[in-house]
């Protein structure tokens, strides 16, 4: 895994104005803490949802334990209780070595549901999606640019992605035309059909037609499984790629890769 690493779901988004905002915070957020000083601008996180894969770094996030820093997480609202209770069985005892309301940096959470707001020169869409439990996809447009970030995903389920009507299909309005589409793509097509139908996330060929369907020009197969080795994945995005037909760009998310879009 030296190639496309192993770390936990983390996507940087730096806006055209220079702002930021974190989408997920996995294992992959505690280097970019890393690399933050007390003086930058509040961090913005996104989360998608409360799997442990995509809060697990937070406990290694260092401007969560700096006194002049400013965090603000948003996430899904859900039924059992407020976001902050909810982070916080994560970052409690028997868990974690701190709680909650000890840690030194300034924290507000804020609960999300389907909605739209703008931050900086962009315009954040959020909507429910088909996942385990209570997931967002996001859809962040600044000026010409517009990407969508659904990293946990199953639109397959109970659904024909190629024949479907698009208002039936999760995820897809989010999605529509985007420059760049950050999506679930764990499961080879026939490690989906074999055992893994129903437990929240994609196959690569699904992937691939929801990306065909939403109008997306540039796909990015993320939330690799595990299991998948550098090799492996070499070879999958090839069969992704020869399966687009060129209708888009497909490629597998590297982690530390930067890409631009102008
Ligand atoms: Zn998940
Ligand atoms: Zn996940």
């Amino acid at each position: 895994m030296a190639g496309y690493g192993g770390n936990t779901a983390c996507v940087e988004l730096t806006l055209s104005d220079g702002s930021e905002l974190i989408l997920d915070a996995g294992t992959g957020i505690r280097e970019l803490g890393q690399a933050r000083e007390s003086s930058d601008a509040p961090v913005q996180v996104l989360l998608t949802h409360l799997h442990l894969d995509h809060i697990q770094g937070l406990m290694f996030f260092a401007p969560l334990f700096d006194p002049d820093s400013e965090v603000h997480v948003r996430g899904p609202a859900a039924l059992d209780g407020p976001l902050l209770n909810r982070l916080a069985r994560y970052i409690s005892a028997p868990l974690a070595p701190v709680e909650m309301r000890e840690l030194p940096a300034a924290v507000s959470f804020e609960e999300i549901t389907t909605s739209s707001w703008t931050f900086g020169p962009a315009t954040i869409e959020a909507a429910f999606v088909n996942h385990r439990g209570p997931t967002l996809g996001y859809r962040i447009t600044d000026g010409d640019v517009t990407i969508a970030y659904i990293p946990d995903h199953e639109p397959a389920l109970g659904q024909r992605l190629e024949t479907s009507a698009a208002d039936w299909i999760s995820g897809l309005a989010l999605a529509r035309e985007a420059d760049l589409l950050i999506h679930d793509a764990q499961y080879t097509d026939a490690q989906y059909a074999k055992a893994h139908v129903g437990w929240g996330h994609s196959a690569i060929g699904d992937a691939v037609t929801f990306a065909r369907r939403s109008g997306a020009r540039r796909l990015s197969l993320f939330h690799h499984d595990p299991e998948h080795d550098d090799a492996l994945l070499d070879e999958l995005t090839g069969e992704a790629r020869a399966a687009a037909e060129g209708a888009l760009e497909v490629d597998a998310a590297r982690e530390g890769a930067t890409l631009d879009l102008p």
